[in-house]
């Protein structure tokens, strides 16, 4: 088995870190949990700084400095580079060189993270064997003139050691002595990144292979409420890849995306503004063109009964009509009322629905 690896190509310095933290989170975390038990302190360690770290990610790392969908006081950027690099996902500076490879090549060669190449690949593999040459950073010449993240890109290494390890162990001897500093080093610190790494890893793996494809079939990733919870309302990455400048992931009032909650509590505190959002009418007739494809794909399949075939006709001319009746209204400017874009989206649904009831709908990690 071992034969099989090519040693040349193990980025050795990521490889270690990866394994060797997983494998004190395996070892070391429960033998002292074994002698000493877990103590709530512990338990509220480990959130705090799973929580700090991930929405880091999330809100800074990704939405902010990746996407530009807002714009945040200095006091957000400046948590969120500290915070997200003790994730130890690198520097803001490659991780948005790299994510924004993603989405402009993703599923083909270029893509850093490419599903195409296997789940393993997409989630961790990537990281593990460095194949390609370092990217060049020619993509993110608005982060290099932000003076705080070319900081942190110079530091990156002892930000990451001091936020991720020193200061829990540091809040942990000042809550208990020596034995609590050993806990918070272990669970706070050590296993918090492996969960956290393994967490956001999902992103690229997990989100582009479990759940539907709502907005866009063009390429792999995809809506799954259960990756949302996951990955911090990142799981409707459907959504995200079709409409990567907008602040929201999870754009349905009932879709779980705490990372829009908060992004939009911080504006409401003042701390951010400017918060960018796709017009309502841009994603219903997205959704619309998908089911119309998707309607289109399974009559033209066939082997369907004569009944089921019908009820997929009869949904397809529905949303034929629909589609017609905008098409007339966009030539005469006229601005579509809020119960003219309801009805499109139900009918949308409607039309999707009757897709699933048929068992045409997207099967999960087809
Ligand atoms: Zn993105
Ligand atoms: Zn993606």
């Amino acid at each position: 088995m071992f034969s099989r690896i090519p040693f040349e190509k193990v980025n050795w310095l990521i490889s270690s870190f990866l394994i060797g933290t997983l494998f004190l989170a395996l070892t070391a975390a429960p033998v002292y949990l074994w002698f000493f038990g877990l103590d709530t302190f512990q338990v509220v360690l480990f959130f705090v700084m799973f929580f700090a770290t991930g929405f880091s990610i999330t809100i800074g790392y990704h939405r902010l400095f990746s996407h530009r969908t807002f714009e945040a006081h200095w006091i957000v950027r400046l948590f969120t580079l500290l915070f997200g690099a003790a994730a130890f996902e690198n520097s803001v500076l490659l991780w948005a060189c790299e994510h924004r490879s993603h989405h402009k090549h993703v599923d083909h060669d270029d893509d850093p993270y490419c599903i195409s190449k296997g789940l393993f690949h997409a989630h961790i593999g990537w990281l593990l064997f460095k194949l390609d040459p370092p990217p060049p950073f020619d993509n993110v010449a608005d982060l290099k003139k932000d003076p705080l993240v070319m900081w942190q890109h110079r530091h990156i290494h002892w930000i990451a050691a001091v936020v991720a390890f020193v200061l829990p162990s540091i809040v942990g001897f000042l809550w208990g002595g020596w034995v609590s500093a050993l806990g918070a080093f272990l669970i706070g610190g050590v296993a918090r990144i492996v969960v956290l790494q393994h967490c956001t890893f999902c992103i690229n793996s997990l989100c582009h292979y479990l759940g539907d494809r709502p907005y866009s079939s063009k390429c792999s990733a995809r809506d799954s409420w259960l990756m949302a919870i996951v990955t911090l309302g990142e799981g409707y990455h459907n959504f995200h890849h079709e409409f990567q400048y907008d602040y929201r992931n999870g754009v349905k009032p009932w879709q779980f995306d705490p990372t829009k909650w908060a992004i939009w509590t911080l504006s409401k505190l003042g701390l951010a503004g400017k918060l960018r959002r796709v017009p309502e009418q841009k994603i219903i007739l997205a959704e619309l063109a998908e089911a119309h494809r998707r309607l289109d794909t399974s009559l033209a399949g066939g082997g369907l009964t004569e009944t089921a075939a019908a009820t997929l006709a009869a949904a397809r001319t529905r949303l034929e009509a629909i589609e017609k009746q905008w098409i007339e209204k966009k030539r005469e400017q006229f601005e579509w009322t809020r119960e003219k874009l309801i009805m499109l989206r139900n009918e949308t649904r409607a039309a999707i629905r009757t897709l699933h009831q048929l068992g045409l709908g997207e099967s999960e990690g087809a």
